[in-house]
């Protein structure tokens, strides 16, 4: 049976090139960084090779570069660490209604502890205003986090002029460029971030690795206690293949990115012009434009998303209801309502992801088989009266 996958924004799969990168330090070159002998000092210098390459995509100094296990953990590290850093200064931090789990659930944790937290609304695209944010700060605020494109719908939010309102202010600026990093320029300073995270399986790299780029001068606790590995900022043995991984990955998407992003807005755009033709009530989620080059959300009327996505899998194509890490939970995603969707509708709702590998062919295929699947689960739905 045919295979599409048209779920990139969970994860992608390794570039073959990456894996090439990486195959030596899982033998040959297997010393431990942290070791003075020859093999250790191999496996540094590949490690000091990846921070540079990152540093150049990121527009950062390769000492602003921590290594970690991936976006969950430089999420976690952002926020309870200048949390725990700046708590006699104040205790109060801004993020967003739309933050991924890996953000909200330490905000979460803190407020238990005593720290207050702000939830900023979106539109109903799922753009925050910079003003709201602005209006939000008091003299307690240490922390404002936004991450720079939702993982759901796809908004890309107006990171630089948020940034721009924290510095004027004092308060350190954390983004989570999870979805953003190797598919859209990211760079620190423009954006005027202090913080920012990212995660190696979201851009062709291997998964359980990522990094977090903390602006030199930051104060921030570090986040795992043990040996001094990343100039005591992040204690454990490094993941040297997998580090070597991402340095490889952030390099292709380097000279890859602004192709992959042409061409798959081309399809991503023809997805969202051919929907409505095919299937009658469906919207996209999101903004219009300001979305990433990969991301499509629809809810589609009187059905629900976890039928669609059955349906489709039986017919090889991949695609998601929204964030996989809930996708096992029957609550509709905390974006779609974020945006004012009933949750009749959110529980409608489908995420296409494209990425490197996504051809033309797969989005005629997808786009043949989804008006089919609709219209079966439709003739069963009891709230389908066919107009
Ligand atoms: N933040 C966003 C926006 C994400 O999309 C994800 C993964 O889906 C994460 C954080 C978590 O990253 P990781 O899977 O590397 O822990």
């Amino acid at each position: 049976m045919k295979r599409i996958y048209l779920d990139y924004a969970a994860t992608t799969p390794t570039d073959p090139e990456v894996i090439k990168t990486m195959e030596p330090f899982l033998f040959d070159k297997f010393g431990n960084p942290s070791s003075i002998h020859s093999f250790g000092q191999e496996a540094k210098k590949a490690i000091e090779d990846s921070r540079e390459k990152l540093a150049l995509f990121l527009g950062a100094k390769p000492e602003e570069i921590i290594f970690t296990s991936g976006g969950t953990e430089s999420d976690n590290f952002a926020i309870f660490g200048v949390a725990y850093a700046l708590e006699k200064k104040g205790n109060h931090i801004i993020t967003t209604a739309i933050e991924h789990h890996a953000v909200t659930e330490p905000c979460k944790f803190l407020q238990k502890r005593g720290f207050k937290v702000s939830y900023v609304s979106v539109d109903k695209f799922g753009l925050v205003s910079p003003q709201d944010i602005k209006k939000t700060i008091t003299d307690k605020t240490i922390l404002i986090s936004v991450m720079h494109a939702n993982n759901e719908i796809g908004t890309i939010q107006p990171i630089a002029e948020i940034g721009k309102i924290a510095r004027g202010k004092g308060i350190y600026f954390h983004t989570d460029a999870v979805q953003t990093v190797g598919h859209l320029p990211v760079q620190v300073n423009e954006l005027n971030v202090d913080l920012l995270s990212l995660s190696a399986h979201k851009f062709y790299g291997p998964k359980g690795v990522g990094a977090i780029y903390i602006r030199k001068g930051t104060r921030i606790e570090r986040f795992l206690h043990g040996g001094d590995q990343e100039r005591g900022m992040r204690a454990s043995t490094h993941n040297t293949p997998g580090i070597v991984g991402l340095g490889k990955a952030i390099e292709l998407c380097q000279d890859k990115m602004q192709d992959e992003a042409d061409f798959q807005i081309r399809l991503r755009d023809k997805l969202i012009k051919e929907m409505p033709n095919k299937i009658s009530e469906v919207c996209l989620n999101g903004h219009p434009t300001k979305r990433l080059p990969n991301n499509i959300n629809f809810s589609i009327k009187y059905i629900e998303g976890e039928s669609v996505l059955l349906n489709l899998d039986m017919l090889g194509i991949a695609a998601s209801t929204g964030s996989a890490c809930t996708s096992t939970s029957l609550e509709p995603s905390h974006v779609l309502l974020a945006i004012g969707l009933s949750h009749e509708i959110a529980h409608g709702s489908l995420r296409i992801s494209l990425g490197r590998w996504t051809k033309e062919q797969d989005i005629e295929y997808f786009l043949e088989h989804l008006p089919k699947v609709a219209e079966k689960l439709r003739a069963m739905s009891p709230l389908y009266e066919k107009k």
